[in-house]
């Protein structure tokens, strides 16, 4: 029988406190929530004396603009050699495929699986997946509490960078008075919330206006208004000197255009294997369930936030998009 999240919970609190050597790690390509969750609980971590390693792929470093104030000067880029004998905690990571420790040797003993998604895979040993938790951050902050290791300023950042990033700045309905508890917490333990927002909102580079300025101009309707997207090229990407990270927050105007059920931003993408698309998805109202749309298409993510990679035609993508659309409305 599958545990309760009481026994879950505590579980981990017993396994975080019975560690001693932990390696922790979370999603490619981690966004603020896999930052925050990932930086807050190594130093957690280490305020209770643990020798900690946080893993980032050198692919994914240095971070991106919104978040180079963040202090990764500890975090490794090479999985160590004794990752086996230490406890490896996943944070934020849905699946082990999503993992840049899928491709290395490392076979723990213990894997603490700290999540969110409701289509988590549930691969860990022990299994603490929160679905109704707005962030991975507010689930790292509720075992903060249970471990009874203080907020310093710098894990409370840390944190309040996950949960306004995943909460869509408290305005998703994922965003509960509990969110708003633990912000309140937050901003008692002496952060600036503010500085935080302009960190990660404002202070754009020129060239991510360009690549917005494209991507809206682009903007495509489909099923009488109920999908509206935005394509962009390798060819935009080039043109407005933007690398792949700008395209954070356009998907979130397209979603606020009137008649809009479903909002998808599909950008080009080129890697080993050639040319194929990244396609981000967004649920204006909840009501179309966006992570089965991102299942049938080989990924996953949440009812309203979803994502998946695919090597169709722009055609075939665009069809399928509106296939399944129609099929939830
Ligand atoms: P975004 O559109 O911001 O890249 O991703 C939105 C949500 O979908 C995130 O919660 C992310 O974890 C999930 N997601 C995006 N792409 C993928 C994917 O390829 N596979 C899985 N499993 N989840 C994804
Ligand atoms: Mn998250």
């Amino acid at each position: 029988m599958n545990p309760t999240a009481t026994e879950s919970r505590e579980q981990t609190i017993g396994a975080l406190s019975a560690g001693e050597r932990f390696l922790l790690v979370t999603h490619e390509h981690p966004d603020g929530d896999a930052l925050g969750s990932l930086l807050s609980m190594a130093m957690i971590l280490r305020g209770l004396g643990k020798d900690v390693v946080a893993f980032i792929a050198a692919d994914d470093l240095p971070l991106s603009y919104e978040y180079d104030w963040l202090d990764v000067s500890e975090v490794v880029t090479q999985v160590p050699d004794d990752a086996d004998e230490r406890v490896v905690v996943f944070l934020d990571c849905g699946n082990t495929e999503r993992s840049p420790l899928v491709d290395e040797a490392a076979t723990p003993e213990q894997v603490l699986n700290i999540d969110h998604h409701h289509d988590n895979t549930r691969f860990g040993s022990i299994d603490y997946v929160v679905e109704d938790a707005s962030s991975t951050a507010e689930i790292v902050w509720d075992l903060a509490r249970g471990l009874g290791a203080p907020l310093t300023p710098a894990i409370a950042e840390a944190l309040y960078l996950g949960l306004i990033t995943d909460t869509g700045r408290f305005m998703y309905p994922n965003a509960t008075a509990r969110s708003h508890e633990m912000a309140t917490e937050l901003l008692a333990a002496g952060i600036d919330g503010n500085l935080i927002f302009r960190r990660v909102y404002e202070n754009l580079p020129e060239a991510k206006l360009h690549l917005f300025a494209r991507a809206l101009t682009a903007t495509e309707r489909y099923l009488d208004g109920r999908l509206t997207l935005s394509v962009l090229s390798n060819d935009d990407f080039e043109q407005c000197e933007a690398p792949a990270s700008y395209t954070e927050g356009i998907v979130d105007f397209l979603r606020a255009v009137d008649g809009t059920r479903v909002a998808a931003l599909i950008r080009e993408t080129t890697d080993e294997h050639g040319e194929s698309y990244r396609i981000s998805m967004r649920s204006s109202d909840g009501e179309i369930d966006v992570s089965k749309i991102a299942r049938a298409g080989g990924g996953g993510g949440h009812p309203a936030a979803a994502g998946f990679k695919s090597e169709l035609s722009r055609g075939d993508l665009i069809e399928l998009l509106c296939t399944q659309i129609s099929e939830q409305s």
